[in-house]
């Protein structure tokens, strides 16, 4: 096998998924074809009975779920969401026909973070989404990561560290933004081909160790302290006290 990495798939790593829980499958269809024109990654269910098994399979980043469904409600699906710990602090925003202020103040009752009535504009639920995904994952929808003098672009795909351009391939790019987006978090080396470079790939390992030296020389001048961490017997981090001091 060759150490020649073919590039990593784009956006596969940041995307923010969300899952789409509506029966009418118009409407669904509408609101995942403007979420992927967003750069959402979506999932959709149209049964309430599924949305468990989804969202313990493929867990969301946040949750569009119609209150009038076959199987389970909508309400009680959230309500259930909220008595778990994994789902606990996931943004749900609750879609519905009916407008009654009685009926809103129950969707907020069971935890829904934001309530629209239908009909409603694609382009107003689509600024709710952003808002709620920006409350609640500030490093994955920044236009910037940052850590101690490490500092990341996205808008410009750029990286700079104490002040100065740091030029790194595209996978090493990638490598840095998928581990600066989750600090503290070890990924072994399959975990990381998998994410960074895309679950095709059919690479050999040790090609993570290859790109993760090459990130690490073009990051560290002199005596400037090494971000990633490498952890024996498990893989890669980015260090969560680096430039804490
Ligand atoms: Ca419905």
């Amino acid at each position: 096998m060759s150490l020649i990495a073919p590039s990593p798939r784009p956006s596969a790593t940041s995307a923010p998924r969300v899952l789409v829980v509506e029966d009418e499958a118009a409407l669904s269809l509408l609101l995942a074809y403007n979420l992927e024109a967003e750069g959402y990654v979506v999932d959709r269910v149209e049964n309430g009975d599924a949305v468990e098994l989804q969202l313990a399979e493929v867990p969301p980043d946040l949750v569009i779920l119609d209150w009038m469904l076959p199987g389970v409600s909508g309400l009680e699906i959230c309500r259930r969401m909220r008595a778990r710990e994994a789902t606990r602090q996931l943004p749900v925003i609750m879609l519905t026909a009916r407008g009654e202020e009685s009926e809103k103040v129950r969707g907020l009752a069971v935890g829904a973070d934001d309530y629209v009535v239908k009909p409603f504009s694609v382009p107003e639920l689509m600024a709710r989404v952003k808002a709620l995904l920006r409350r609640a994952l500030p490093e994955r929808i920044a236009g910037q990561l940052t850590a101690g003098d490490v500092e990341l672009d996205r808008e410009r795909h750029r990286v700079r560290r104490a002040g100065r351009d740091i030029h790194l391939g595209p996978t090493e790019y990638r490598l840095l933004e998928f581990l600066l987006e989750r600090k503290g978090r070890v990924f072994s080396r399959g975990q990381l081909l998998d994410h960074v470079w895309g679950q095709s790939a059919e690479i050999d390992e040790r090609t993570v160790d290859v790109h993760v030296g090459r990130l690490r020389k073009a990051l560290s001048r002199g005596r400037e302290p090494d971000p990633l961490r490498t952890v024996r017997g498990a893989g890669y981090a980015f260090d969560e006290s680096f430039g804490r001091g």
